[in-house]
């Protein structure tokens, strides 16, 4: 470790900024944000001082700073783009004993300033000790990944609640474990995912209850885990994983998926295949609310989005119902993750302007559709769950009145390494169907925009029919 970190507080303190450069613009706007009265010594200023001037945030000397400049000022800053000028404007500083930093040039330097990620009071700053600034910023990246958008609000809202715990709780470690339940639980869950009102009922309760013999309550947060390629995860999928106890997931959650979820989680497949042993409806809707009454935090992870074709609000409901807290995760349905994979406008300005989601899935041998509403042109149809039933799908349809050359596509294994494209129409599409399909999950696209399928991408995969 090359330097200390530390957080250096600036509120109401004179901080001074010698250079008018763009960096220097930028320094003076983190001091201001650190509550630091702003002094910029330089003798021109480029227009990226022109907001701060004009707020009248900052004060402007226009000439190089003099010896009691810098000795009225708290820390030094110098970007004046001149590198003899910067070594002179250091020595002075460095004389007068005023710590000083030096933008790109921390041999200059006697603290250096680390990439940040700011959520309100929570800060995280890193440092590669000025070697490798790029480095610094591609961590950075990473961490504001990981940290929740909402975290500031997290702050927040324990900063709230901080004297009442503190009442309420003399042990330090009693009051570390209770801050610990509160934060990493599902009081911090609801704050996290905007339900702030929610969050303080809750912590109200838990205050009321407070002994730390009190299990923490459980929740089940339904999770969309889109196409099964984890990148498509939102972060909000990732971090319900990466807080669950306990993962009970389908067939189309995907493996790959599943490494995302905290280490030592326990995983439970519940898919509905019958052949897998896998559980009916109602044993997976006993299994969420028993473990969450048993205090877990339940993650229940579903292909694609919960509430598409998903039976997500079932799921909702029964846990509403049992009284168990429960969130929902949305994720990217099938179409858009197929669509995207293959090059097709679900909507497009000549071809289609609306975009129907249904299911080929047959109700006493019937697909539950309104073909005629479907059959006509200028939109686009996605068919889920409707591969075998593709020959039903392409007769109801052309008894409608669809145009027989209408444009279709499969895509099976959308957004996935072994996903197949195949393009052909409707007339055709039994017998597409039947080419095409390996056993994996698989859609049909129909309308005018599958023509613009990215054939290109995958030639070998594409087949006209
Ligand atoms: N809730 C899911 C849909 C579940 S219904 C979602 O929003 O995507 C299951 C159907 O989804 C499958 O029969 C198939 O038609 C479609 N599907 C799911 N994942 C798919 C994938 N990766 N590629 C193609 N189709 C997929």
């Amino acid at each position: 470790m090359k330097h200390l970190p530390t957080f250096f507080a600036l509120d109401g303190r004179a901080a001074l900024v010698v250079g008018g450069t763009p960096a220097a613009a930028q320094r003076a706007r983190l001091l201001l944000a650190a509550g630091a009265r702003v002094t910029v010594a330089a003798p021109g200023l480029d227009a990226a001082f022109d907001a701060l001037l004009g707020s009248g945030a900052i004060i402007w000397q226009a000439r190089w700073p003099g010896d009691e400049d810098i000795d009225r000022a708290a820390l030094v800053f110098i970007a004046t783009g001149d590198s003899g000028r910067d070594h002179a404007v250091a020595a002075l500083a460095r004389a007068a004993r005023v710590p000083v930093n030096v933008t790109d040039q921390p041999g200059l330097s006697d603290f250096i300033m680390p990439a940040i990620v700011d959520r309100g009071d929570v800060v995280v700053a890193v440092s590669t000790g000025g070697g490798a600034p790029v480095l610094a910023r591609l961590v950075r990246a990473r961490i504001e990944r990981a940290l929740p958008a909402r975290l500031a609000d997290l702050g927040a809202f324990a900063a709230r609640f901080r004297d009442a715990a503190r009442a309420l709780f003399r042990d330090v470690g009693a009051r570390r474990r209770f801050w610990e339940r509160v934060l990493d639980g599902p009081i911090g869950q609801l704050v996290l995912a905007g339900r702030e009102p929610a969050a303080r009922d809750a912590m109200l309760v838990a205050l009321n209850r407070a002994d730390a013999a009190v299990p923490r309550p459980g929740s089940v947060t339904i999770v969309g885990a889109g196409p099964g390629d984890p990148d498509l995860l939102t972060l909000r999928a990732l971090h319900a994983l990466q807080q669950a106890d306990i993962v009970l997931y389908d067939e189309l959650a995907g493996r790959a998926v599943l490494d995302y979820a905290r280490r030592d989680a326990e995983l439970v497949y519940v898919g509905k295949q019958k052949a897998h042993h896998s559980k009916s409806q109602d044993e997976i809707n006993t299994l969420m609310v028993a473990h969450a009454r048993a205090g877990r935090q339940v993650v229940r992870l579903k292909g694609g989005d919960p509430f598409v074709f998903g039976r997500g609000g079932e799921e909702l409901a029964h846990l509403r119902a049992h009284g168990i807290e429960a969130t929902v995760v949305p994720g990217i349905t099938a179409a858009l993750a197929c669509a995207a994979a293959a090059g097709i406008p679900l909507t497009h300005r000549e071809h289609a302007s609306a975009v129907t989601f249904v299911t080929g899935h047959l109700k006493n041998g019937e697909p539950a559709a309104d073909w005629a509403a479907l059959a006509r042109s200028g939109q686009t149809i996605v068919v889920y769950m409707g591969v075998s039933a593709a020959a039903t799908v392409r007769d109801r349809l052309l008894a409608a009145g669809i145009a027989r050359a209408t444009p279709a596509a499969i895509v099976e294994n959308g957004a996935r390494p072994n996903q197949k494209v195949s393009i052909g129409t409707v007339a055709g599409l039994a017998a597409l169907a039947a080419r095409h399909v390996s056993g994996g999950p698989a859609l049909m696209i129909i309308g005018d925009v599958a023509a613009l399928a990215d054939t290109a991408l995958e030639p070998a995969l594409a087949e006209a029919s």
